[in-house]
Order: structure tokens, then C-alpha cells, then sequence
């Protein structure tokens, strides 16, 4: 079994663009620019944002965080989407999610122009990746793409689960293995037998956010297994979505949680944000 650590790769990711980065000041004199909206006082939507600033800031990034209680209303929400828009020096914008419920967050993220919406949530975007165009990827997905990159992991012609159906996970997921030539097969809640999808994919990619949910006899020996699930649990510390003490054992190549997946989600917001400014240049 080996390790596939998201870690590593996410470092060596942001010092490619922080070195870009620099070019793109020396060469053009931009400054990729990010902003970034949280809404409420979710500790988790707090946590994420930080490590989000600082890793704009160890790349060179410009970054600005709107800090709004959760009695703001759709209409303030969106003003600031559209100053943001309109602001020259801003690059990327990113909704953290969830919103406070009286607020509709796909009207929120129809606001944020395609060309800055660094997370791919707009649904322009997410037409052109289901097309097989050039888009801005959701994070965490392309993150995992990365991933079987770095580690020469084949994916045309391969039998491929996903499991977990989310718009921000699973669905991006899907399409970027299907734009890969990969079989893939999209479970969910809702699929009566999960096991006897999982069982027979040469690769498992899970992200539903129940601990421990893939198991030992729901994996293939030499299966290739990746855990997007971040879940807290009663002691305080962090699992995935997979059983990965038994699990691994059955593994051609695995990912940790944490230190898997995470990371690279954060390594991928930076170059969607590069790749923004880029453009701008
Ligand atoms: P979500 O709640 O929006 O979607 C969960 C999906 O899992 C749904 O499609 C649901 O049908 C499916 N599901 C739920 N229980 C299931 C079960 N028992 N069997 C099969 N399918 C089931 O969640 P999300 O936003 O997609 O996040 C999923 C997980 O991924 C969470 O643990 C979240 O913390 C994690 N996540 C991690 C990163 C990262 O950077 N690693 C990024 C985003 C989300």
C-alpha cells in the first residue's frame, strides 16, 4: 500500500505558484487578488477561511476577508459580490459555505462573474466542465485529479465509484473522471446497495461525511481509495469517510485524513486564483 500524501503535494503546489506568483509581479506587475465572504460565526467556516488567508499569504496573494454576521440580508450579501466584481484588484471570490438558511445560495453564486468564481460553483462554469471546456473546477475535485496525476494513477477505461452526489464534491467528481475516460458510477444516499458498487470499482472516491462508512469488504484488493470526508469526532480528532486502519491494508494506494485530501483543496483554490489573475494579465 502506499500513502498518497496530499500534504507534500500541496506544499510543492504552492511553491509552483508562489513562484508564478512572483513572475507575474516582476513580468506584468498583478497581484492575483482573493476575496473571500463568510457569513455567520460557524467555528468550522471560521477555521477554513483562516488557513485559506494564510495560505494566500505565504503565495503573495492579496486577500481580503468580508466578515458578516448571519442577520445580513441576500440583498447586502450580494452588493458586496458586486463591488467585488467590479474591484480591479480582485481576482477570485469565494463564498464559504454553508450560508445561514434565509439566505439562497445559488442566487448568491449566479452573482459572482464566471471569470472570478475561483471555487466553479457558478453554473456557467460547471456547464462548461460538464462539456469538457475550460472552467474554473471546484477545489476539492480537481484537488483529487492532482493527486492521481502526481502518482501516475491511470484513470482511462478504469472502473470508478463515487460515492456521495453533492454538487460541490461528488458531481464535479463524476464529470472530471468521465472528461478523463474513466466508467464511473455515482452513488448516494439513496443507492439501495452501496457495497456492490464499491466492491468492483478498481477506484473508490467517497466524500459524504459519515465516519467509517466504507469498510474492509466494500473495497476490491488493490483497489485505489480516496477520502474527501472530513469529519470530527468525540475525542476531537479528525477521520474520513473510510475505515482506514483495515481498509489501507487492502490498498494499492490510499489517502490519509487528515493530511490527504484537505490540503490539496487549498493548494487547488490558489491556483484556480492564479489562473484568474493570469487571465487578467
Ligand atoms: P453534502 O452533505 O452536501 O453531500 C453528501 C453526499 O453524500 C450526498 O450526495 C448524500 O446523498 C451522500 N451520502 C450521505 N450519506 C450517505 C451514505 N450513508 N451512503 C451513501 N451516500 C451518502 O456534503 P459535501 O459538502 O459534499 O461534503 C461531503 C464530505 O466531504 C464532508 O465530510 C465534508 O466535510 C467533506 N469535504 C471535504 C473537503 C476537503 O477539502 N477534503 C471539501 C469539501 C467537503
Amino acid at each position: 500500500m502506499q500513502l498518497i500524501d496530499g500534504k507534500a503535494l500541496a506544499n510543492k503546489v504552492q511553491t509552483e505558484v508562489a513562484e508564478e506568483v512572483e513572475r507575474l509581479k516582476q513580468e506584468k506587475n498583478v497581484v492575483p487578488g482573493l476575496a473571500v465572504i463568510l457569513v455567520g460565526d460557524d467555528p468550522a467556516s471560521h477555521a477554513y477561511v483562516k488557513m485559506k488567508a494564510k495560505a494566500c499569504e505565504k503565495v503573495g496573494f492579496y486577500s481580503i476577508t468580508h466578515n458578516m454576521p448571519d442577520t445580513i440580508s441576500q440583498s447586502e450579501i450580494i452588493q458586496i459580490i458586486e463591488m467585488m466584481n467590479a474591484n480591479p484588484h480582485i481576482d477570485g471570490i469565494l463564498v464559504q459555505l454553508p450560508l445561514p438558511k434565509h439566505i439562497d445560495t445559488d442566487k448568491i453564486l449566479e452573482v459572482i462573474d464566471p471569470k472570478k468564481d475561483v471555487d466553479g460553483f457558478h453554473a456557467y462554469n460547471v456547464g462548461r466542465l460538464v462539456t469538457n471546456l475550460d472552467s474554473f473546477v471546484p477545489c476539492t475535485p480537481l484537488g483529487v485529479m492532482k493527486m492521481f496525476e502526481a502518482y501516475d494513477i491511470d484513470l482511462e477505461g478504469k472502473d470508478v465509484c463515487v460515492v456521495g452526489a453533492s454538487n460541490i464534491v461528488g458531481k464535479p467528481m463524476a464529470a472530471l473522471l468521465l472528461n478523463a475516460n474513466a466508467t464511473v458510477t455515482v452513488t448516494h444516499i439513496y443507492t439501495k446497495d452501496l457495497k456492490a458498487h464499491t466492491a468492483k470499482a478498481d477506484i473508490v472516491v467517497v466524500g459524504v461525511g459519515v465516519p467509517g462508512l466504507i469498510k474492509e469488504d466494500m473495497v476490491k484488493e488493490g483497489a485505489v481509495v480516496i477520502d474527501i470526508g472530513i469529519n470530527r469526532i468525540e475525542d476531537g480528532s479528525l477521520v474520513g469517510d473510510v475505515d482506514f486502519p483495515k481498509v489501507s491494508k487492502k490498498c494499492s494506494y490510499i489517502t490519509p485524513v487528515p493530511g490527504g485530501v484537505g490540503p490539496m483543496t487549498i493548494a487547488m483554490l490558489l491556483s484556480n486564483t492564479l489562473k484568474a489573475a493570469k487571465a487578467r494579465a
